[in-house]
Parts: C-alpha cells; sequence; structure tokens
C-alpha cells in the first residue's frame, strides 16, 4: 500500500545489468515512491558489461549507456567500493534499508573435475575473460595478490607461450575465448582494451584453437550470430569435420524443435564443405569429444580426450576412444558458478538462492524483506536483455508486497549513508565513476583509441580522487 509521499528504501547488491534493471524497474513505476541504493564491492559500476562482454562486441558494451543513465536517476544512487559481507553484514544493510534485492551474479567458474585441471596453462574462462575485460581482480596492484596459487601464471604469461589453445565448452563465451585469442593484435586496437592487456596480446603466438563440445552439434549453447562471426575472421580457417555433424535420432529430434540448433547446425554445415584456404591460424571444432585429464608436469602439454556418444536417455558416455591434442593453454569455458554470501540462503546443489518469483526463501519462508535477480537467480543463463524481464519480476513481487502490507517503509533514505560513514566507508558515487570515465576517454585519446580500461584498482581510485 502506497505510504503517501515517504520513500522505501530498497538497497540492491550488484550494479552489473540485473541490478540496474532492477533499479530501473522500480525507478519507473510511479505507484510508489522508492529510493534505491545500488551498491557493488568494485569502485565501478556496470559488472559483466564492462567486465564480461567481449571487448570487441562494442554495441552489446554500449548498453552501458542505458545503465548509465539509470544510476543517474534522483530517486536512484549508486554506492561503489562497498562490499556486502566485510564492510557490512547482510544484516546490517537490512537494518538500514526496508527491503533488499540481491543481484550480485555468479561470481565462480565450474569445475571440470579431471586430472591436471590445476596444472600451470589451465585457466577458468572467467578469470581470462576478466584479465582481458581489464578486472581489477586480476589485475592486482602486486602481480600475482590475489590469486597467489597461480603465481607465474598469469593469461598473459600463458599466451605469449601458446601456439595451440584448447577451449573446452560450447558456449558463448567459448566463442568469444577463441576469437580474442585467434585474431591478430591489430584486430583488437579499437577496443577498449588495458594498455598491458593489448601489448600481451600484441606477443601472442597462437596459431590454433581447439574448441571441445561434449555432445554433438545439435547441443550448442552458442548464439547463431555469434557462431557466424567466428566465419567472418580474416586468415582463419574453420576446420569442421563432417563426420561430427551426423545426427542420431535424439540430434534430430532437438534440430526439429530448436531453431537456433538449427540454424547453428547449417553454420557448422557450410563450415565443414568450405576447402581448406591454408590460411595460418585454425578454430578446430570437436563435437562428441570430452577432456579426460590434462598431461604435464610444470606446465599442461597436452590434453586426452575421448570420443563420446548420446544414450537412449540422454546422457554422455565415453566410447573409451581416446587420443591426445597437443596444447599449452587449455581455458575451461563450461560456465560460471554463483557462490554464497554469508548469511544469505543459499542452494549449493543449484548455486543459486532459493526463491520464489524473486522472493527470497529463508527456513522454509518468505523472508519479508529480501528479494533476488539475475544470475544469483535463475543461474548463468541467457543474454544481458534476458535480465531485463527477469528483473522486472522480481520488483512486481516487491511491489505486490508494498500493495499487499507484507512490505512496509521505515527507514529514512540516509540511514545507510550514516551507517556507512560511522564504519568509515566511503562509498564511490556517479560523480567518482564520471572522473574515471573521463580518465580512461584520456587515456585511449593519447593512444589514439576511444577508451583505454583502466585496470588496476590503483589506476580507479587515483582517477576517482582526482577533482
Ligand atoms: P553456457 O552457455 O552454459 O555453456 C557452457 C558449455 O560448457 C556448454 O557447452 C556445456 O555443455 C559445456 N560443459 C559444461 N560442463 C562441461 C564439462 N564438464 N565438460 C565439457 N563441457 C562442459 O555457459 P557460458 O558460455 O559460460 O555462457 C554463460 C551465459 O552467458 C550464457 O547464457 C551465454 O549465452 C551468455 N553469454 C552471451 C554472450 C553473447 O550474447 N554474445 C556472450 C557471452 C556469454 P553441455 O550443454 O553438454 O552441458
Amino acid at each position: 500500500m502506497s505510504n503517501g509521499g515517504t520513500p522505501f528504501v530498497v538497497a540492491i547488491i550488484g550494479a552489473g545489468p540485473s541490478g540496474i534493471y532492477a533499479a530501473e524497474a522500480l525507478s519507473q513505476q510511479t505507484d510508489v515512491p522508492v529510493h534505491v541504493a545500488v551498491l557493488d564491492r568494485l569502485p565501478v559500476p556496470f559488472g559483466l558489461v564492462r567486465y564480461g562482454v567481449a571487448p570487441d562486441h562494442a554495441s552489446i558494451r554500449s548498453i552501458r549507456n542505458t545503465l548509465e543513465r539509470t544510476l543517474e536517476k534522483a530517486d536512484v544512487s549508486f554506492y561503489g567500493d562497498v562490499t556486502i559481507g566485510k564492510d557490512l553484514t547482510i544484516d546490517e544493510l537490512r537494518g538500514a534499508v526496508d527491503a533488499v534485492i540481491y543481484a550480485y551474479g555468479a561470481g565462480a567458474d565450474k569445475r571440470l573435475g579431471i586430472d591436471g585441471e590445476e596444472l600451470r596453462g589451465s585457466i577458468a574462462a572467467p578469470e581470462f575473460v576478466a584479465w582481458y575485460c581489464g578486472h581489477p581482480d586480476v589485475h592486482p596492484d602486486i602481480v600475482g595478490a590475489l590469486v597467489p596459487e597461480q603465481d607465474g601464471q598469469t593469461p598473459a604469461e600463458l599466451i605469449a607461450t601458446t601456439a595451440q589453445a584448447v577451449v573446452v565448452g560450447i558456449g558463448n563465451v567459448a566463442l568469444d575465448v577463441a576469437r580474442v585469442l585467434i585474431k591478430v593484435p591489430s584486430e583488437l586496437d579499437d577496443t577498449d582494451m588495458a594498455d598491458d592487456v593489448l601489448d600481451s596480446l600484441a606477443g601472442k603466438t597462437v596459431t590454433d584453437v581447439h574448441i571441445l563440445g561434449r555432445r554433438g552439434p545439435a547441443y550448442t549453447a552458442f548464439t547463431t550470430k555469434e557462431l557466424r562471426e567466428l566465419g567472418q575472421l580474416s586468415g582463419v580457417d574453420l576446420v569442421v569435420d563432417p563426420h561430427d555433424l551426423h545426427l542420431d535420432p535424439s540430434s534430430e529430434a532437438v534440430i526439429g524443435q530448436d531453431k537456433v540448433a538449427a540454424r547453428n547446425l547449417a553454420v557448422l554445415t557450410e563450415w565443414a564443405a568450405r576447402p581448406a584456404t591454408g590460411a595460418e591460424r585454425r578454430i578446430h571444432f570437436h563435437f562428441w569429444t570430452r577432456p579426460v585429464r590434462l598431461l604435464g608436469i610444470d606446465r599442461v602439454t597436452a590434453i586426452e580426450v575421448e570420443r563420446t556418444r548420446i544414450t537412449a536417455d540422454g546422457y554422455v558416455e565415453g566410447t573409451g576412444d581416446t587420443h591426445l591434442i597437443d596444447t599449452q593453454l587449455v581455458v575451461r569455458s563450461v560456465g560460471y558458478r554463483g557462490v554464497s554470501l554469508p548469511g544469505l540462503p543459499f542452494d549449493e546443489s543449484t548455486g543459486r538462492v532459493p526463491h520464489s518469483e524473486g522472493r527470497v526463501i529463508r527456513d522454509g519462508s518468505f523472508s519479508l524483506d529480501e528479494y533476488v535477480t539475475g544470475w544469483i537467480k535463475r543461474g548463468p543463463t541467457g543474454v544481458i536483455g534476458t535480465n531485463k524481464s527477469d528483473a522486472v519480476e522480481t520488483v512486481n513481487s516487491l511491489l505486490t508486497d508494498i500493495h499487499d502490507g507484507t512490505l512496509s517503509a521505515s527507514h529514512d533514505v540516509r540511514a545507510l549513508d550514516t551507517l556507512l560513514a560511522g564504519r568509515g566507508i566511503h562509498p564511490l558515487g556517479m560523480p567518482a565513476w564520471h572522473k574515471i570515465d573521463a580518465a580512461e576517454i584520456e587515456r585511449g585519446a593519447s593512444h589514439g583509441r576511444q577508451r583505454t580500461t583502466l585496470a588496476h584498482r590503483s589506476e580507479l581510485l587515483a582517477a576517482a580522487d582526482e577533482s
């Protein structure tokens, strides 16, 4: 029920697309006055739009402009550089606002669970992506400080010594990684990649990228636009074995029902028929192929793979037919995984926060002031736009609860600021982001580029400080 003017104070944890779309949905409705505080542990907003979308996908990255407009609204405030679970507990935050929406994404990677996975030269795609997007966690101010177990295996060091790379998984992230690995460095100059990332990529020696799909070509997780993009790379042959494209009855059924799968198969079929041009670089697709173990002593030297088939009940099983692919770099692109926040209900088996239509379930019943949206709600699936409808569902639940009187406004909009100030925590707001933005544009201009990402936390904080 509307409270006649005192705004409901809603804190959103996570300033990525899911959190900002939730802020937008709250801000756009006119039934209930709302003030939205969007918090992020990073000094800058935009989450995966900045640190996940491939830098050579400028049009998708430009979604940032829309997200930025939401953060600029009078009833929305950005609180950067505030870590819930460290600076404030969840309960402390809940004590300062009327409702909390968790939108902190899926910050970890799934594991393969095979021998050799920890070898030097084996790296998770989320980390590799974070590196080429200039994420401060993988560009620590003291090199190796945040990933001590990976000393000496920064992505930069690895790609400088890799000719044959393997990417495990056949989703869109695998395509992003393959593209960044195979493109000639000059094709990445017009991105906003950080200086040291571009310098590292300039020294790369990758000639072959092998993409492994544990199931057949009917079961690709790519979107067709992204798949086709590989076919437009100059100087790269695409190698697809026509035998891999043979359809068993279950694959045929999938192709009959799933238009994206059918389109992907058509693209792959066309590539399988293309004669090799003798190009210096190649992307090889290996379907019905799963990794068994990584070999090497102090660095990956090969991956053992096994031919697979699909069982009558739809499971993948190995055929026992194995062989080795020589490689110096294995990027495990098998999906992201949600992690728990201290004090928040969490389902380890799904990597998600338990909920119904975005209402968090705590101890078997709905928590009265907690909601969830984005990857931590539904799992790491969908494209950026999927988060919009997801956020609308969650915000509709919250607004319904206000109308039903189960959620009421009892907090001053300044309570969160007072709490943070009392802890000596100084959040970075949109003025700080504008200074960082200007510094990135200036850094880019000095090298004839539109923008250069500041990858180190110290650089971001220094830019935010400049008056
Ligand atoms: P994804 O789409 O879930 O793909 C994961 C891939 O890993 C699947 O092919 C999966 O095969 C495979 N896999 C999982 N476990 C495996 C194992 N143990 N061994 C071998 N293969 C395994 O994940 P993603 O590529 O990380 O992408 C995450 C989300 O972001 C997706 O929704 C994606 O569309 C989106 N995204 C979109 C764009 C874009 O629109 N341009 C770009 C990047 C990401 P199975 O199917 O057999 O499990």
